[in-house]
């Protein structure tokens, strides 16, 4: 074996314990803040149903890029969001979402003050909220459907 060559080996090992490193520390982030889990929700305004499953309320970050970036935009948006073109579902990403995260996130302004909307994000809770005309019956999220739809997105994997 020649200089160079062990040269060129001691260096790999140098950098397989710098990249180790690098993902211990970024586990810890990750036990910190970030999360991953869902809830339902639906929302009726004057006893009309509303439909979010519009691509324009979508999210098209994988999520398992999330814990990536860095932006506050970003952060913001990890809160709460949507994917998969299901709109009564809600991907959270970050602690501490609320309610009020998802729809500013979505770009909805929802008429009233509605105090749900301070209220944390619960894992596997389904809320309907009603704006206006109150709402005999209102059709709710199923536990069923949220744990379908965390199995089936493509984007959020299992993780
Ligand atoms: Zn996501
Ligand atoms: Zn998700």
């Amino acid at each position: 074996m020649n200089k160079s060559i062990k040269m060129g080996l001691s260096l790999t090992a140098l950098l397989s314990v710098a990249g180790a490193g690098w993902l211990y520390s970024s586990s810890i982030h990750k036990a910190d803040d970030h999360v991953h889990y869902h809830a339902g929700f639906t929302v009726y305004i004057d006893g009309v149903k509303q439909d979010y499953s519009d691509y324009k309320y979508m999210n098209f970050v994988p999520c398992s890029e999330h814990d990536q970036k860095k932006s506050k935009a970003e952060e913001q948006i990890e809160k709460a969001h949507l994917h998969d073109g299901v709109g009564d579902v809600v991907h959270v990403h970050r602690s501490g979402g609320k309610w009020r995260d998802l729809f500013k996130n979505i770009g909805v302004d929802l008429p009233g003050d509605l105090p749900i909307l301070d209220q944390p994000i619960e894992p596997d809770s389904s809320v309907v909220i009603t704006v206006g005309t109150p709402v005999e019956n209102p059709d709710k999220v199923t536990l069923e459907h949220i744990k379908e739809v965390e199995a089936k997105s493509e984007l959020c994997g299992a993780n």
